[in-house]
C-alpha cells in the first residue's frame, strides 16, 4: 500500500496519477484541497487565498481541461493599490500617478539612486533586495507595509528567492511614465490567468477528490516508523505502508541540505589531508637536512682533528708574538669546532653537551676576541658583562649562539659606522645574555614570515 500523507493538490494529484495501484490518502483536515480551498458565505465565494493558475506546462493545462471541461475562463487581472487616499493600477512601482507629489519624487529619487549604484543582489534576503531594487521611497511606501501584512513576518525572514520572482521590475522610462499617468497595466507573470467562470478555486481538488478511491479525512498523521514501515495517527490508529508520499519537497530539500553538507565535510577532510601531507613532506625534508648535515658533521671531524695537530705543530716553529697569538685562536676555535660538531651529533645519540660552571666574563671576552679580526673596523665590539659573575651553561654552544647573533649583528649593521654591546645580567635565579646593535633591525618581511631555520 502506498501512503500519501495530505489531501492538498499534491496529494489528490498524486493518488490520481497512481491510478488502480494500491494506496490511501489521509488528511488531518476534514475535508480536502489544503490551501486550495473556499468557503461561502452569504451568497459570496471567497478562497482561502487568491488562487489564480498561470498554467505554462501543456501537460497541466491540458489535464485540468480533462477534468473540468469548460470550467475555467481566462481572465485579465483587475488588481489596484489603495494608498494615501488613491486607488492606483497595479503594480504600484510602474503607476505612481495620483500619489502627492511629495511621495512620487521620494519614490523616484530613491529608485534612480539605487538604479545608478546598483550592487550584486545575490546574497540579500527579501527586505534587501527590495531596498536595493526599488529604493527607500517605493519600499516604504508600498512593498515593506504590504508584503510584511500579506507574509505575516518581517521581510527580513524571507529569502528574495522565495518571493522576487513574482515581482514586476520595470525599467526607469516606465516609472516615469507611471508616475505621469500614462498607465503601465500588463506588467509581471500574472497579467492573466485561469479561474473558475462559477465557482471557487475549490473546484479542483473536488473534482480530484471525486476521481480518487480512498481518502480518509481527521488523521493527522503523528509518527512515521520507517524501519517497520508503519504510520500512525492522532486517533492511535495505526496503518502499514510500502511507500511513503509525504511533503516530497521537504524530503527533496533534506536530501540536498544532506548532500550539499556532505560536499563541505568531504572538502575540510580533503583540506585536512592535503596540510598534513603538507607537513609531513616539510617533516620529510627536514629530516633529510638533518640527516645531511649530520653526515657532514661526521666527515668535518677527522680532517679537522688533522688540521689542528697541523697548527699546533706550526705553532711550536713561530717565533712572532703576533702570529702566535693568531695560531692560538684558530686552534682553540677548530677545538671548538670539533666540540661543536660533536654536540650536534650528539642528540642523534641522545647525549646533549654537559652543563658546567663558565666564567661568562671571560666567555663572552674569548668571543670577542675570536671576532676582533673578522668585525670590519667601523664596528665596535663591546663588552658588558660584570665581573667574577659564573654560570652553569652549556659553554660551546652558548659561544656558538652569542657568535651567531654578533654576526647577525655585523651583517645587519652594513656598511655604516655601528655598535655591538654584548651584555649578561642577573634576571632572578636566571641569566640574561644580549647582543644589542644599532643597525636598522628586522626587515619587515623577516618578522612577517618569521623564524626559518638555516635562513634567518
Ligand atoms: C498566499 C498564497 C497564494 C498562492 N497563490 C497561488 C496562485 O495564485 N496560484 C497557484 O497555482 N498557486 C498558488 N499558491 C500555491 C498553492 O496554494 C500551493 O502550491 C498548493 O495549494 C500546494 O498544495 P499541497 O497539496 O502541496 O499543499 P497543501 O495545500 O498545504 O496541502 C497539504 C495538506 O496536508 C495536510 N496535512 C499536513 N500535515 C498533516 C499531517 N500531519 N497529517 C495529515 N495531514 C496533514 C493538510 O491538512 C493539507 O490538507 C499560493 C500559496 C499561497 C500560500
Amino acid at each position: 500500500m502506498i501512503a500519501i500523507i495530505g489531501a492538498g493538490l499534491t496529494g489528490l494529484s498524486t493518488a490520481y496519477h497512481l491510478r488502480d495501484l494500491p494506496y490511501s490518502v489521509f488528511d488531518s483536515e476534514k475535508e480536502v484541497g489544503g490551501l486550495c480551498r473556499s468557503v461561502s458565505q452569504n451568497g459570496f465565494v471567497f478562497d482561502y487565498t487568491g488562487h489564480l493558475l498561470h498554467m505554462k506546462d501543456p501537460y497541466t493545462k491540458n489535464f485540468i481541461e480533462t477534468i473540468l471541461p469548460n470550467t475555467f475562463l481566462e481572465k485579465s487581472r483587475k488588481a489596484s493599490v489603495f494608498l494615501k487616499d488613491c486607488c492606483l493600477p497595479y503594480p504600484f512601482q510602474a503607476n505612481l500617478y495620483g500619489l502627492p507629489k511629495k511621495v512620487v519624487l521620494e519614490c523616484i529619487f530613491d529608485l534612480i539612486k539605487k538604479k545608478i549604484s546598483s550592487r550584486n543582489k545575490d546574497d540579500l534576503n527579501f527586505k534587501e533586495w527590495v531596498l536595493e531594487t526599488f529604493g527607500k521611497g517605493i519600499s516604504e511606501h508600498f512593498f515593506i507595509p504590504y508584503n510584511e501584512k500579506l507574509f505575516r513576518t518581517g521581510l527580513e525572514n524571507l529569502t528574495k528567492n522565495w518571493a522576487s520572482w513574482s515581482i514586476p521590475c520595470p525599467s526607469l522610462t516606465e516609472v516615469i511614465r507611471g508616475a505621469i499617468g500614462i498607465k503601465n497595466i500588463n506588467m509581471g507573470y500574472n497579467a492573466s490567468f485561469y479561474y473558475p467562470a462559477k465557482s471557487g478555486i475549490d473546484v479542483l481538488p473536488k473534482e480530484l477528490e471525486k476521481r480518487v478511491k480512498s481518502i480518509q479525512l481527521n488523521k493527522k498523521l503523528v509518527s512515521v516508523d520507517i524501519l517497520n514501515k508503519c504510520i500512525k495517527f492522532n486517533d492511535g490508529t495505526k496503518q502499514n505502508y510500502n511507500y511513503l508520499v509525504h511533503r516530497l519537497e521537504t524530503l527533496e530539500e533534506e536530501h540536498r541540505l544532506r548532500a550539499s553538507s556532505l560536499e563541505d565535510e568531504v572538502r575540510s577532510a580533503t583540506q585536512a589531508l592535503l596540510e598534513q601531507h603538507r607537513s609531513l613532506a616539510n617533516a620529510e625534508r627536514l629530516a633529510a637536512v638533518g640527516e645531511m648535515a649530520a653526515g657532514v658533521a661526521h666527515e668535518l671531524r677527522n680532517p679537522l682533528a688533522g688540521i689542528s695537530v697541523a697548527l699546533g705543530n706550526l705553532r711550536q716553529d713561530v717565533s712572532d708574538a703576533d702570529v702566535v697569538e693568531r695560531l692560538n685562536i684558530l686552534v682553540t676555535e677548530i677545538e671548538r669546532v670539533v666540540r661543536l660538531l660533536e654536540s650536534y651529533l650528539a642528540p642523534a645519540r641522545h647525549a646533549p653537551e654537559p652543563v658546567r660552571t663558565v666564567n661568562v666574563g671571560a666567555l663572552v671576552t674569548d668571543l670577542l676576541t675570536l671576532l676582533r679580526y673578522q668585525v670590519p673596523a667601523h664596528v665596535t665590539l663591546e663588552s658588558r658583562v660584570p665581573e667574577g659573575f659564573d654560570c652553569a651553561l652549556p659553554r660551546d654552544r652558548i659561544q656558538q649562539v652569542m657568535l651567531n647573533l654578533v654576526i647577525n649583528s655585523v651583517q645587519a649593521i652594513g656598511e655604516s659606522p655601528g655598535r655591538i654591546a654584548v651584555s649578561a645580567f642577573r634576571n632572578g635565579e636566571r641569566m640574561r645574555l644580549s647582543v644589542l646593535d644599532d643597525g636598522p633591525g628586522f626587515p619587515p618581511e623577516t618578522l612577517s614570515n618569521g623564524i626559518r631555520p638555516f635562513v634567518t
